[in-house]
């Protein structure tokens, strides 16, 4: 199955007026021209509106790093997804380990939030991944099915519809990659995509071809092409790689090559020649 790659720079807590103006011309200088790969910028809520001014009509998206469990309400500093969704965005990211960590964010917070997501029309990033004692507690999958559960039994057939409607974005993202300059082996994310793919095709098998299943960890532009190069890496989410314009461009761009490598490799090879 060819999927379209994607790339979503998660910006965390930075940015100021003047540096995300350079960073976002710099991208749109860019990123435009790259037809095989989607490409994104998830920005503090404070800046969507100048994303939307800068990024309209470039072909390049961009979100919000989470939206609130709650729709309207004496929720003080909470902000919507219909709100974001104002602002033009197309993505969310939803349940970041750095918000889980918190503790802010149990699975059951998280789904709500991922269910305003979709009822705005947002594409949500859902993000999964465990831990590094749970990884070597040889928990690694049991705890991304947890995480998984919610969104593939716990969304009721009208939320399941809306999520298949929106393109719903799972980000795997190992605790212990992220932040951390170590990144998951390509064998090691490959076989948790792959394992993410078949929970997501127990509930419904033509939508398991389709979603994207991105990376998250220390994506940076030495390991993106052994990353992306994975039959069910479709992309990736980037942290600190995304805030330093020639990275981000440079992950773009191994993401727009590895797409047409893998649309080489499936054309058919011409009939051979014979006298
Ligand atoms: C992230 O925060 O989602 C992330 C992947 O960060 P980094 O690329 O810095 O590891």
């Amino acid at each position: 199955m060819k999927r379209k790659k994607l790339v979503v720079g998660n910006w965390k807590l930075h940015g100021s007026l003047l540096e995300n103006q350079r960073l976002l011309n710099r991208l749109k200088q860019e990123l435009p021209a790259l037809s095989g790969v989607d490409t994104a910028v998830c920005l503090p809520f404070v800046y969507l509106h100048q994303a939307q001014t800068v990024l309209q009509d470039s072909g390049i998206g961009w979100g919000a790093q989470n939206v609130s469990q709650f729709t309207e309400g004496a929720f003080t500093s909470c902000i919507s997804a219909k709100m974001v969704a104002e602002f033009g965005c197309t993505y969310t990211i939803i349940g970041h380990s750095e918000r889980r960590a918190l503790k802010l964010e149990s699975n059951q917070v998280a789904t709500k939030r991922l269910l305003n997501a979709l009822h705005a029309g947002l594409t949500p990033i859902f993000c999964v991944g465990e831990t590094l004692d749970e990884r070597d507690g040889h928990m690694a999958e049991l705890i991304v099915r947890n995480q998984m559960l919610n969104v593939v039994y716990g969304l009721d057939d009208e939320a399941f519809a809306l999520a298949k409607k929106f393109n719903m974005v799972i980000a795997y993202e190992p605790v212990w990659a992220i932040g951390t300059g170590e990144h998951a082996t390509p064998e090691q994310a490959q076989r948790m995509h792959a394992f993410i793919r078949m929970m997501v095709a127990e509930r419904d098998r033509e939508f398991a071809e389709h979603i994207r299943i991105v990376y998250g960890g220390s994506m940076a532009p030495h390991n993106a092409h052994s990353l992306l190069s994975m039959p069910d890496i479709d992309g990736g989410l980037i942290g600190r790689a995304a805030l330093v314009a020639e990275d981000f461009i440079a992950i773009c761009q191994t993401a727009n090559q590895c797409l047409a490598q893998k649309t080489a490799a499936l054309e058919p090879s011409p009939p051979a020649f014979s006298q």
